[in-house]
């Protein structure tokens, strides 16, 4: 079995991304961080390592360059899952760490829950003295105060602004991984900042597990995308029964994704899936949904 990493840097349109040098750059040095760590840990090693990467880049809705809520305030989601045990971690509506998928790995193997929300994650977060996060970048700042001036003017709306121009301004670029590790052990985690100007206190797909992230001895997914699509389709539990029932990476996230399209829509979601064989494939009904993959001794292969 060779082993294999991939990530994604969000699905959503081809406006909200001008800089496909930095994405792409950015892409590679995640894979980068998740082959070091397969080559002597595990999937779960190498899917955290990545998105802890991409968590700090700044370029990412994740971790460092999360974007902010209605009231301007961070709220991360985040989540984790082991294929070989089946266990899931997960974070939601945390602002302290600087790396939600870390909390969300700790979560998983040191306490007896699935998810922690709000204050208590928080506060396990400092009591482990894991790294703060630094506070909202510049960008999310000038990000939030254009948009605010948007529901001011168009006298609310919450909804419009996140279906309709959140939409056209490509404000999804979240982040996620998937790995197989040389024992034929999968893993998938996510991790982001939600979707800009959501409702304070609205929790996404990320840390739900089998909606956002699943991992089984069949393979793993991770889905991008609107956050409320991706719960209601549980997407990524999903992607991975077709992967049980004998379908290909690649069927199994064309099949997820045109399913999803045909109950809510397009422009909703992308998806990116590996089976146990290390075999890996995306599909999106977004515009862009920029990802990768790389195998230990090979170079990166990134489509944007
Ligand atoms: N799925 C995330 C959420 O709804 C956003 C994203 O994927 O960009 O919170």
């Amino acid at each position: 079995m060779i082993p294999v990493v991939a990530v994604h840097g969000g699905a959503g349109s081809r406006r909200g991304w001008r800089n496909y040098d930095r994405v792409r750059k950015e892409l590679e040095a995640a894979l980068d961080e998740g082959v070091r760590a397969i080559r002597t840990g595990s999937a779960v090693d190498a899917v955290e390592a990545a998105v802890r990467y991409m968590e700090d880049s700044g370029i990412f809705n994740a971790g460092v360059g999360s974007v902010l809520d209605l009231k301007g305030g961070l709220s991360m989601d985040a989540g984790i899952m082991d294929g070989r045990s089946r266990r899931a971690g997960a974070v939601a509506a945390v602002e302290y760490p600087r790396n939600p998928v870390v909390l969300a790995r700790i979560v998983m193997e040191k306490t007896g829950h699935i998810i922690l929300a709000g204050r208590g994650a928080d506060e396990l977060a400092k009591k482990l003295s894991l790294p703060r996060h630094p506070g909202p970048s510049e960008r999310a700042i000038k990000r939030w105060k254009e948009l605010l001036e948007k529901v001011r003017e168009g006298g609310n709306t919450y909804y419009a602004l996140r279906y309709k121009e959140a939409k056209e301004l490509g404000l999804l670029d979240t982040v996620g991984a998937v790995a197989v590790d040389a024992d034929g052990g999968t893993a998938a985690a996510v991790s982001t900042g939600g979707v800009i100007m959501k409702f304070p206190g609205r929790v996404g797909d990320s840390p739900i597990p089998g909606a956002g992230f699943y991992a089984d001895r069949w393979g793993a997914a991770a889905a991008t995308g609107y956050g409320e699509v991706i719960i209601m389709s549980m997407a990524c539990l999903r992607a991975v029964e077709k992967l049980a029932s004998g379908s290909s990476p690649s069927e199994a996230a064309w099949l997820t994704v045109s399913s999803i399209t045909a109950l809510f829509g397009s422009g909703n979601v992308g998806i990116i899936v590996a089976d146990k064989y290390g075999r890996v494939a995306a599909a999106r009904n977004t515009e862009v949904m920029p990802w990768g993959y790389m195998r230990p001794g090979h170079r990166p292969t990134i489509y944007i």
